[in-house]
Order: structure tokens, then sequence, then C-alpha cells
């Protein structure tokens, strides 16, 4: 198979600076092979600069776990929007679960947040996905189908080609219960790319590249990495620990 899967690692409020830095230069010391897979790292705001100086001359790239919907500067307290963090980031995690739930962040901010990074040249990972387990497949299709029309309203072709789709349902986060590898590729192909083609033509839908997230360990990323519809993985968890991380980078092929 002749893709090269994406590897986003998502740290949440984990690792001070120091502990960040180290754990991307054990990575960079024992190394990877980055000819068949693209690592983006997610630390938080504060670790940003810091991460992607120890990344500089290396194939690794630098995401936010989050923006403003404003995509310039102003008086906005506590928020970071995408213009500040251009030139530091090439990635954006938006509409994370987490951010949905507890944050109350809804369908149509995550589309403004999608409009911010593309404005500043950031490509958005948008996060679908069903939030209970159970769910029939026909709900968490007309689920996806409605995240993914919010998400895109606006959004031109050629920029949606640069976006990334990662479906994390939310009952796999952090829980140990990762979803089927089969079940996993289906979604990717019949919601994912199904939800892409309602509102673009298959050029579009074949090329954005669609990842997923949910309870992601070494041991078994090689099988869902392998399915033909799924570009990769985000995790969370165990991209906390720089001997776990590194075993799922080494298995994501
Ligand atoms: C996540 O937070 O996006 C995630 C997939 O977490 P975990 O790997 O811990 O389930």
């Amino acid at each position: 198979m002749n893709k090269k899967n994406l590897i986003v690692a998502n740290w949440k409020m984990n690792l001070k600076t120091n502990d960040g830095v180290k754990l991307v230069q054990h990575v960079l010391d024992n190394g990877y092979d980055s000819d068949v897979i693209e690592v983006v790292i997610c630390p938080s705001f504060l670790s940003l600069e810091a991460i992607n100086r120890t990344v500089t001359k290396s194939p690794i790239s630098v995401g936010a776990q989050n923006i403003f919907w404003i995509a310039g500067e102003g008086p906005y307290t506590g928020e970071v929007s995408s213009y500040l963090i251009s030139g530091v980031c090439d990635y954006v995690i938006i509409g994370h679960s987490e951010r949905r739930t507890i944050l109350n962040e809804d369908d149509v901010l995550i589309n403004k947040k999608v409009v911010s990074a593309i404005e500043n040249d950031i490509v958005p990972i948008i996060c679908v996905g069903e939030t209970e387990t159970n769910t029939s497949e026909s709900d968490v299709k007309s689920m996806i189908f409605e995240q993914i029309a919010y998400a895109y309203d606006g959004i031109s072709d050629e920029d949606a080609i640069n976006t990334v789709i990662a479906y994390e349902p939310s009952w796999a986060i952090g829980t140990g219960n990762n979803n089927d590898s089969e079940v996993i590729n289906r979604v990717c192909l019949e919601c994912i790319r199904g939800g892409l083609n309602e509102l673009y033509d298959s050029r579009v839908s074949n090329l954005v590249r669609t990842i997923y997230g949910g309870s992601v360990t070494g041991s078994i990323v090689s099988e869902i990495v392998q399915q033909e519809f799924v570009d990769g993985v985000l995790v969370g968890g165990a991209s906390l620990s720089p001997d776990g991380f590194l075993e799922i980078l080494r298995n994501s092929y």
C-alpha cells in the first residue's frame, strides 16, 4: 500500500515544556521511517514555540489543539488566533469531542474555526464522530454527514482538499475501547468520504485525509492504518510516553 500515514499526537493538557521537549528529542534520537509516515505533535499553546524549535530541520510538524474563531488580532482576553500561531504551527485540531462536550462548542463555531485556520494557511484537523457506543451505523452516518456539512460550509474545493478529518467516536477516547478496524474503515469511506461527496466532487473527497482516534496504542495501530480508507491516527494518551509513542510510529505502516 502506497500511502503516507499521518500520525497526530494530541497531548491535551499534559506535559510541561521541558518534558515535551524531552519526549520529542527521544523520538528524534531513536528514529522512525519518515518516508512512510508524517508526524504532527500538538502540545499546549505554552510549548508550541519550544517544540517548534526542537523539530527544526526534522520532518516532524507542530499543531495546536484549538484556536479562537477570529483569525486576526484583537481584544479577546485569553484567546489565541490562527494568525498568532501561524509560522509556528502547520496544523490545528478543531472540534475535538472534549471541546464539544466540556466547552459546548457547536458545529457553527467549529465552521468559523475551520475558516479561520484556512485563512492563515493552517491545516484544520476536523474531529467528527458519534458520542454513544452501540450507535447504529446509519445514525453514525447521519451524525457525521451533518458535522461535515456544517464544518465545510463556505469552504472552496481547493481549500477543502488541504484538510484532514479525524473520525473520533467519543466513547472510544481515553477509555481503552477502540473501535473495530473494519468498522473504522467503513466509517471513513461511507460516512466521511460519503459526507464530502454530498458537498464536493470525488477529486476532493479522495484527497481529504481521513484518520482515526480513540484509544490507539502501538499494538493495534498497524491493523488500523492498514485499512484502505484510513490515512493515519490521532493519538491521545499513548502519545505521552516516549517509548509508547515511538512504538506507535514504528508500527504505523
Ligand atoms: C484524543 O484525545 O483525540 C484521543 C484519541 O485520545 P486517546 O488516544 O487517549 O483515546
